[in-house]
């Protein structure tokens, strides 16, 4: 695996890949390796020629008081677990390489960005479309990869696709979890280890809902409820909300369909989990 931190280096090569024909893939990545990056990596290596991992830890998307400083950094581990799933090209950048200053443009996907997560953190989205379509023109990529643990994130990824012509595809990876059910999240090592033990609560609210909903049950309301109760249930869980809302558009539903899916943000400790389920998929 080679590992490139200047962007006209990595240009340069990816030129040369095109000239060759290689079908080039993306996985953006903040690093410090879960099995949820290497499940991405893993399928973009089979779709793709060359996989190219970004590992860059955005300033933009985290607000002042949260945990950009203190966000885990292990680049030698990353390096090697990279290798094993057959990265071919890491971009590795420094911050003053992706924002020189001075920097004044910014890619905003409006509504989409402002509800879910969105309304408590509110510059974070516009930080993760803005580096992700400078990564998409430096990299120029075919396919880019993305997880279902950030649904929103997805979402939002696959609107600013769209209605900014890029000419990429987007193949969002499923969620992978821990045994006891939780996400897999390099915030969780952030967990005490009661909280750890509490967290597992996430999955079991996701998993009633949406057997509540195989049997029959198309009320949006009884089934956020019951999802609700459950996490609550947790002691040591603060629940920032919990939504049933529509795949495309994000908004809220009152019945659930096709498309519906049950997303959920919590605090344990000082801790912010995120995760989701498909309450119906698509056809
Ligand atoms: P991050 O490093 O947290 O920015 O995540 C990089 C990519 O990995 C994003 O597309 C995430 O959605 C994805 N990802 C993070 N956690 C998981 C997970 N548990 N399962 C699948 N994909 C994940």
């Amino acid at each position: 695996v080679k590992i490139i931190k200047k962007i006209e280096v990595i240009k340069e090569e990816i030129s040369l890949l095109k000239n060759q024909k290689e079908v080039i893939g993306l996985v953006p990545t903040m690093g410090y390796f879960h099995e949820g990056h290497l499940s991405l990596i893993d399928i973009a290596r089979k779709h793709t020629d060359i996989v190219v991992v970004s590992i860059f830890v955005n300033p933009t998307q985290f607000a002042p008081e949260e945990d950009f400083d203190r966000y885990p950094r292990d680049i030698v581990r990353d390096e090697k677990l990279a290798k094993e799933h057959g990265t071919d090209i890491i971009f590795y950048p420094e911050i003053s390489e992706m924002y020189p200053q001075p920097f004044y443009t910014y890619v905003t996907t409006e509504k989409l960005s402002k509800v879910l997560c969105g309304r408590t953190r509110k510059t974070h989205f516009r930080g993760v479309t803005t580096v992700v379509a400078k990564l998409f023109n430096i990299v120029q990529p075919d396919i880019a990869f993305f997880g279902q643990k950030d649904a929103q994130q997805s979402v939002i990824i696959k609107r600013m696709v769209k209605d900014l012509n890029f000419p990429i595809d987007v193949i969002v990876g499923p969620t992978i979890r821990e045994k006891d059910g939780l996400a897999r999240s390099s915030r969780n090592i952030y967990l005490s280890p009661e909280e750890r033990s509490q967290a597992s609560i996430i999955y079991k609210a996701l998993t009633k809902a949406k057997k509540e909903v195989e049997k029959g049950n198309r009320n949006a309301e009884e089934i956020s409820k019951l999802a609700y109760q459950i996490i609550n249930s947790a002691p040591l869980a603060q629940i920032e909300y919990v939504e049933i809302i529509d795949d495309t558009n994000l908004k809220p539903v009152k019945i659930i369909k096709a498309g519906t899916f049950l997303a959920i943000a919590v605090f344990f400790g000082k801790t912010r989990l995120i995760d989701n389920i498909y309450l119906m998929k698509k056809k």
